[in-house]
């Protein structure tokens, strides 16, 4: 599955170390998938079983991650990275990266994406290892549709890591929460009641056709317009002020704030035209985009003795050959071929 950049990577694009594509955008925002493996098998992202996990030897390692990190950062101008995944507290040697990534110059923002599981056991070391800010994902409060959801009787360890993060100081703990039709939609508004007495800062995520069973139905999706009328039943919700930049979630304020709530409409409103986003797999592949059809091998040449400078121009030409949006709304989209839990969500 392993296609070219494409694109032209080539005459036309302008002289600048920095990942800028054919539409004005410049991606500043690295998400590193640490593993394609995870404890949860959220029906919107993974089969119930059959997925086959990356062999061992072409997951890359902890120094050639590193190596690309210094380099996305160093010379490519990246100045956020996310961790991610499959769950990214299954990889080994987490606190070891992200406190290579804290003495990288100049150092990034780090924040990681996780479903907490384990975070009780490693909040505080993450913390101190330099994690600024941690992204949990939770859909529900109640245990059975949690194990509906997410086929593991899992919600307890949830709820306990994102205490261990907000004790640990990884604020604000925001929540990542998709909502399914006639499984969890009407728990919208006691959802965003319950973070905002727990201080969870929560955005809802329309469902994307990103799951392995290609299983996705525009159909039988939850939209931000429906998002907002089911908390309007419930809050008072005002714009917020707050300038949106390259943020994919629409803020709200909840009964005159302080409180928001955010809803990322990938979907119905996408945001691909402020995108800042660059990604590389568990393996080493480079993604211009979650639903990009090609990806450029970054591992190949980093085994075969490349130098930071050629990798770093594989770097700049995938990006350079960055579609202006998604399709998603188009007819003859097609669906990546990695799934969401494969290419870092
Ligand atoms: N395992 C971690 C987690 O669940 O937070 C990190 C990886 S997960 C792929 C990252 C985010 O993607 C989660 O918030 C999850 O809810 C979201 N996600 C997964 N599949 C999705 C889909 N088909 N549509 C929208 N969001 C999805
Ligand atoms: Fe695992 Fe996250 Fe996918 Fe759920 S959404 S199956 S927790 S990778």
């Amino acid at each position: 599955m392993r296609g070219p950049a494409g694109g032209s990577g080539g005459a036309d694009r302008p002289d600048t170390p920095h990942l800028v594509d054919s539409f004005g955008r410049v991606a500043t925002d690295l998400r590193v998938s640490l593993t394609d493996r995870c404890n949860l098998r959220c029906t919107y992202c993974m089969p119930a079983e059959g997925l086959d996990w990356l062999p061992g030897p072409e997951v890359l390692t902890n120094a050639e991650l590193m190596r690309l990190m210094d380099i996305a950062v160093t010379r490519l101008g990246v100045t956020e990275i996310r961790f991610t995944g499959g769950e990214p507290l299954l990889r080994k040697g987490i606190d070891d990266l992200v406190a290579g990534t804290a003495a990288l110059r100049p150092r990034p923002r780090i924040s990681m994406t996780t479903n907490g599981i384990g975070l009780t056991r490693r909040a505080a070391a993450l913390r101190a290892a330099g994690l600024d800010r941690i992204n949990v994902s939770l859909d529900t409060l109640d245990p059975e549709r949690f194990v509906r959801i997410t086929r593991r009787d899992r919600l307890d360890d949830v709820l306990a890591g994102l205490r261990a993060a907000h004790t640990a100081g990884l604020r604000p703990v925001k929540i990542n929460a998709v909502l399914l039709p006639g499984v969890n939609e009407d728990e919208a508004v006691p959802l965003l009641r319950w973070c905002l007495e727990h201080d969870y800062h929560l955005r809802f995520i329309e469902q994307m056709p990103l799951d392995a069973q290609h299983g996705w139905q525009r159909d039988r999706m939850v939209t931000a317009t429906e998002i907002l009328e089911r908390l309007s039943g419930g809050f008072e919700l005002t714009p917020s002020r707050t300038p949106r930049g390259a943020d994919p979630a629409e803020r709200w304020l909840v009964d005159g704030g302080p409180g928001e709530v955010g809803v990322i409409a990938s979907v119905t409103r996408s945001f691909c035209q402020a995108c800042d986003r660059t990604r590389l797999t568990a393996d080493g592949a480079l993604r211009n985009c979650l639903f990009s059809q090609s990806e450029t091998d970054l591992r190949a040449p980093l085994r075969a003795g490349a130098s930071d400078a050629e990798l770093a121009d594989l770097w700049r030409a995938t990006m350079w050959a960055k579609l202006a949006g998604h399709r998603i709304n188009e007819a003859g989209f097609a669906q990546p071929l990695r799934p969401m839990s494969a290419i870092g969500g």
